[in-house]
């Protein structure tokens, strides 16, 4: 190996003190390759180092040194060839432009020259690449050059450094970076790089995006400046922390203030940053956006104190289980309809409440198998079950309806199951009560023996008795029942026929009281069939003050009316003859008058009396007598047209109105009835007894007055047949009778 003369060497490493424990090579190369060769120093005071010190200590350093004359290596130390993959021997002799990449020739060149020139001095550290040996591969070198005479030449003394591995950590410490960087920018959540103040040094687009300030206003302001006033003594507490190192890192949730100054609450986690010697630069902060989830779960916070208290004031009770049917919970209303504490019933299973569930009908009811677990294996609510619940007490039951909805979780599986207990038992307690009154009034409406239906405002028939039920059967109309929800006033309106006109007043009673207009309907109307003759009562009330319901009855009132028939017929009849008697046969005369005053038509009266009656009384008794008498009746009515009328007026005096007729007709019927009477005598006990009679004609003309006028003068007529002889009749008209007696 070819050595630089010693002072070569001592060029490069300046005459400074050097420490006893640094005087060794392997002290020297250290240092060497520490610092640069300025930093080399040889105490003057040392004995003169040999040639094989130097040698020795080139060797030993990692770092390459080498001398070049003429663009070609004169000299180098062990490293260099090493470093680039030649043996010593290889290396020294080699062109300068062996290890010089080819596109850089040319500046090297340059270079080398003015290193060795005497012009201006380039900067003499580079940072270059090698080519190793075979030209394949480069080294990344650091390169100090500097000018040596060498020899007597001018020549260049470089000391070379492998920079791979520097280059490399820088390499990653740059990718590192572009990666911060990177994320940094894209960053979902926003990233911000705050001094040891609270400055903002570098914010990315999301925390702009979060606090709505663009980044330069941002980098005007401080973390404190924006933080919401309630947040801020924590914040800047946890951060004096981290300063102090009571902890790496701190994470809080806070608000921050946007710039519109409306608060946004984020999550913050603060890293402090240090240098490398571990003095604290910068803090980075990740700042999140919670505000949403933050608002989300201040909305779910109230609405489930609402719920809280909802449940706890609801005036049902509430028990919710799990799906094995576990309660863990029950509100207050429960706990009172339970007779328990409203704690006592957690982690209990409905049958070990002790209480006992019936249905209407006073069979048990399992809430467990009927309800929960239908509930449970159908997934849907069961609703309106009524359930008495008596509990170990002696307290009557109280009475619910019952509700049981399934619930779900998110991923719809069945995760618990609310019951809920609404308290019915007033309601039911009333319902008896009801029905009690029902059935009373009902048994009351049935022991009625009229017929009876309730109708609604509408007219609808909403109940009828027993009555009604059986006079329906019996006229065919189905029972009772069949007429409810039958409109009655729907039923009178489309009567027609005969009972039309009843059917019409029975229509507008009813609507009278129903409209208040009349506080009683009442009115009596027959309701005939060929087999039977019979009259009904009809009566109409309301059942309220505001008319809501009427009570329309039907009564028989048959045998009431034919007792009336029969005592107006009584009343209006000669008991022994059967014709009408004088007051009902003038009520009829007088009618039958003003008919044929107002219609100017004929009519005749005839007064009959038999002749010398008190001699037939004397003959066959007074029963004889009734017999003739009744036999004159009977003949007199065989010989009577329908619109004819006769009357007994007296003992044996009889009167006969004979409408339409004139005396012509009058004197006929006269002659026909002395005919009869004389062609079929009575029979008095075998015996017949031929009488006689005289009749007095008269007829309606001009002058008559008045009836009892016209009756006078055939009663004048009848004077003078009697007069005449008797067994005759005697016309007067009514002009005879205008004239003075006599006349
Ligand atoms: P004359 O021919 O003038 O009419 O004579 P007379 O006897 O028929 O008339 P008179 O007035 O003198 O007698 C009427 C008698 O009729 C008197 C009375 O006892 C009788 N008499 C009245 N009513 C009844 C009765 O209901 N039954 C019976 N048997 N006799 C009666
Ligand atoms: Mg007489
Ligand atoms: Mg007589």
């Amino acid at each position: 190996m070819c050595l630089p003369p010693n002072s070569a060497v001592s060029a490069a490493v300046q005459a400074r003190p050097l420490h006893d424990d640094q005087g060794t090579p392997d002290a020297v190369a250290t240092k060497l390759h520490k610092g640069t060769v300025d930093s080399i120093v040889v105490d003057a005071d040392d004995p003169e180092p040999d040639d094989s010190f130097f040698r020795t200590l080139l060797d030993k350093m990692p770092d390459g040194v080498f001398v070049a004359q003429n663009y070609r290596f004169v000299f180098a130390n062990a490293a260099l060839p090493r470093m680039l993959g030649y043996t010593h021997e290889e290396f020294v002799g080699l062109p300068f432009a062996a290890v010089i990449p080819p596109e850089f020739l040319d500046l090297w060149t340059e270079r080398f020259r003015a290193r060795i020139g005497e012009g201006e001095e380039p900067p003499n550290t580079y940072e270059v690449r090698f080519l190793c040996k075979g030209g394949g591969r480069t080294l990344p070198i650091e390169l100090n050059a500097n000018r040596l005479l060498f020899g007597g030449q001018r020549s260049v003394l470089g000391i070379v450094r492998d920079i791979s591995s520097r280059k490399r950590t820088q390499e990653a410490l740059r990718e590192s970076e572009e990666r911060f960087r990177g994320s940094f920018e894209q960053a979902a959540v926003g990233m911000a790089m705050v001094d040891l103040d609270g400055h903002f040094l570098s914010v990315n687009p999301k925390l702009c995006d979060i606090l709505d300030y663009p980044a330069s206003a941002l980098h005007a302001l401080t973390f404190q400046q924006i933080t919401h006033p309630d947040d801020l003594e924590a914040d800047v507490e946890l951060m004096n922390g981290v300063l102090r190192g009571d902890h790496a890192t701190y994470t809080m949730e806070k608000r921050y203030l946007r710039s519109d100054g409306s608060a946004r609450w984020a999550l913050l986690t603060v890293s402090l940053m240090r240098d490398a010697d571990g003095t604290p630069s910068h803090f980075i902060s990740v700042v999140e956006d919670i505000h949403e989830r933050r608002m989300a779960q201040t909305a779910l916070a109230d609405s489930e104190l609402r719920h809280r208290l909802l449940m706890h004031n609801l005036h049902a009770g509430l028990l919710i289980c799990t799906p094995d049917a576990r309660i863990t919970y029950g509100n207050p209303e429960v706990s009172r309809m339970l007779r328990t504490d409203p704690k006592a019933v957690i982690g209990k299973s409905i049958p070990e409440l002790g209480c006992t569930f019936r249905d209407e009908h006073g069979s048990p009811l399992s809430l467990d198998n009927d309800l929960i677990q239908r509930v449970r294996h159908s997934g849907r609510e069961l609703t309106d079950m009524v359930a008495s619940i008596q509990c170990a007490d002696n307290l009557p039951p109280v009475w619910a309806l019952v509700h049981a909805y399934p619930e779900f979780d998110t991923s719809r599986r069945f995760s618990r199951i609310v019951l809920m207990f609404i308290d019915i038992t007033d309601r039911k307690r009333l319902e008896a009560e009801l029905l009690a009154d029902r059935q009373m009034k009902a048994a009351a409406l049935d022991a009625m023996t009229s017929h009876v239906a309730v109708l609604d405002r509408k007219g609808v028939i909403v109940e009828t008795n027993a009555s009604w039920g059986r006079f329906a059967e019996r006229g065919g109309y189905g029972d009772g029942r069949s007429f409810n929800g039958v409109n009655y006033l729907d039923v009178l309106a489309n009567v027609t026929g005969p009972d039309e006109t009843f059917a019409k007043a029975a229509h507008e009673g009813i609507k009278a009281v129903m409209a208040g207009r009349s506080p009683l309907f009442q009115m009596d109307y027959p309701c005939h069939c060929p087999s039977e003759r019979q009259w009904f009562a009809m009566k109409v009330t309301p059942m309220d003050a505001q008319r809501e319901r009427v009570l329309v009855s039907h009564e028989n009132i048959t045998s009431i009316k034919l007792a009336e028939e029969a005592i107006r017929i009584l009343a209006n009849t000669d008991a022994l003859t059967g014709l009408a008697n004088r007051r009902h046969f003038l009520e009829t005369a007088e009618d039958e008058f003003a008919r044929a005053q107002r219609y100017n038509t004929p009519l005749a009266v005839l007064m009959a009396d038999l002749d010398f009656f008190k001699a037939i009384n004397d003959r066959y008794g007074h029963a004889g007598g009734d017999t003739v008498l009744r036999h004159f009746a009977i003949t007199l009515s065989s010989l009577l047209r329908d619109s004819d009328s006769a009357g007994r007026v007296g003992g044996e005096e009889f009167a006969v109105l004979l409408p339409h007729t004139a005396l012509d007709g009058a004197q006929a019927f006269a002659e026909r009835l002395m005919d009869c009477i004389a062609s079929t005598p009575p029979d008095i006990d075998g015996t017949l007894a031929p009488y006689t009679v005289s009749i007095g004609i008269s007829e309606f003309g001009p002058g008559s007055k008045d009836f009892s006028a016209l009756l006078r003068c055939a009663d004048d007529a009848l004077y003078r047949a009697k007069h005449n002889g008797r067994n005759r009749y005697e016309v007067l008209t009514a002009q005879d009778c205008e004239r003075p007696a006599g006349g």
